[in-house]
């Protein structure tokens, strides 16, 4: 078996004691090939067995056809969709980390990211976060918008429901999910904050250029 798996069910493991799969809920995967793994419905993501995950075909003939395993979430579009717009994703972690709900549920800064400059890190190591507009979980449509969504993006909000990252290896996606849940409880902490300084253009645009991260909307490269 792939060590990627194993790393998924530790990283599940993580993220759920670090209190961020509050009520069993939120979902994880990786691509190893052209397959997904995902964790299978109605079990918790501190609970993932990596004998017992569904897989999913990401072959081009084949895409979204189930190969194996129990059910996978019912959230799994939105899996599909985040592979499908970037190559280099390897893992996606989709949370309902109470601080990315609650920033969730505010306006979005921009038009091109719910969240706004308030710390380096988040430019560094995230970079531009949309807001995805609200839709029943699982639905196929919201996955369809994520996936032709032309601006890059390595983290979103999901309106009203939480956050989704994606990075080229699991660590990196635990570390981004954090990234965008701190994030998150400070945009709601500061949001009744009025002089509230963030980075400036030029300050996050310096960072997002000097660490790769895509920032100030569709032209920036990913
Ligand atoms: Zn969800």
């Amino acid at each position: 078996m792939s060590g990627v798996i194993p790393a998924l069910v530790r990283a599940s493991a993580e993220l759920t004691a670090l209190g961020l799969s509050p009520g069993s809920s939120g979902n994880a995967s990786v691509r190893v090939g052209d397959v997904m793994h995902i964790t299978p419905t109605g079990v918790s993501m501190g609970e993932l067995d990596a004998e017992d995950l569904s897989r999913i075909s990401l072959a081009a003939e084949d895409w979204g056809r189930q190969l194996d395993g129990p059910p996978p979430s019912k959230e799994y579009p939105l899996h599909l969709a985040m592979y499908a717009r970037d190559r280099e994703a390897a893992c996606v972690v989709h949370l309902h980390s109470t601080a990315s709900v609650a920033a969730s549920c505010l306006e979005a800064w921009t038009e091109w990211s719910a969240l706004p400059p308030l710390t380096p890190y988040f430019v560094m190591r995230v970079g531009q976060t949309p807001l995805i507009p609200y839709a029943p979980p699982g639905d196929a449509a919201q996955a369809t918008a994520v996936r032709r969504m032309t601006q890059p993006f390595r983290g979103a909000l999901l309106q009203n429901h939480g956050q989704i990252v994606a990075a080229p290896d699991v660590d990196t996606a635990v570390a981004r999910a954090i990234e965008v849940e701190e994030t998150s409880r400070l945009r709601v902490t500061l949001a009744e904050h009025r002089l509230t300084r963030l980075l400036s253009a030029a300050e996050a645009g310096h960072l997002a250029a000097h660490y790769g991260s895509p920032w100030g909307g569709a032209g920036t490269a990913a």
